[in-house]
């Protein structure tokens, strides 16, 4: 097997037994830096952080944030959007809340968003477009603002920011959430580059309608 990591054979009967001795590679290598996690992990949970991201292969949550098994606990769904009535998110977040008593709770976009660019364009996409409805809302509601940006990609990196916005608003409208933020809980709004691996703060505006927020830096 190549030790480059970019090498992968995508096609055959031995695919899958090279994930897999991948797999006993991790285990071992991990077993040996920390002996006690597995056992440790094999008898409970205590994750400090919920993640609501993106399904996007470029953004694995427990690798950008440099944590390891048992520390995260993640829904992921194409573009990170938190819809009213979805049973799957709505679920998720419940028992991190209830069960698990997260500390933090973080809603993350990316630029590069191929959901986030479907709902910038018009075109018919079948089934996904009742999904890709959730970011043409925001899209929709912004729309002033996003017609004056020309360049595609800053347009999109805007949206994504925005869509991150709103989500954490939906978010904050759940009584479980309300209720877990007044015991303490924070609630944060992250960007993350895919072509740079750093991700950035959204300072969240208090009023959902609110046009204009700002960027912190991500301290060094
Ligand atoms: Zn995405």
């Amino acid at each position: 097997m190549s030790n480059d990591p970019s090498v992968f054979c995508f096609s055959g009967s031995e695919y899958i037994e090279t994930l897999l001795a991948r797999n006993r590679a991790w285990a071992q290598r991990l077993s040996t830096d920390r002996p006690g996690l597995f056992p440790a992990l094999a008898e409970s949970q205590h994750p400090q952080i919920l993640w609501i991201g993106c399904s996007d292969s470029r953004v694995p949550e427990t690798s950008l944030l440099d944590l390891l098994p048992g520390e995260v606990f993640v829904h992921r769904n194409i573009a990170n959007v938190l819809p009213n009535g979805d049973l799957s998110s709505l679920s998720v977040i419940q028992y991190a809340i209830e069960k698990l008593e997260v500390r933090h709770i973080i809603v993350c976009g990316h630029h590069n968003c191929g959901g986030v660019l479907a709902a910038l364009g018009d075109k018919k996409l079948g089934l996904i477009d009742n999904w890709i409805k959730n970011i043409r809302d925001v899209r929709a509601k912004h729309k002033a603002e996003l017609d004056t940006i020309d360049n595609p990609q800053e347009q999109c990196s805007r949206l994504v920011e925005l869509n991150v916005i709103a989500q954490v608003h939906n978010l904050k409208r759940m009584a479980n959430v309300q209720k877990a933020i007044k015991r303490g809980v924070q609630v944060h709004g992250l960007v993350y580059g895919v072509g740079t691996g750093r991700a950035e703060i959204l300072e969240i505006p208090r009023d959902p309608d609110a046009e204009s927020y700002v960027i912190k830096a991500t301290p060094e």
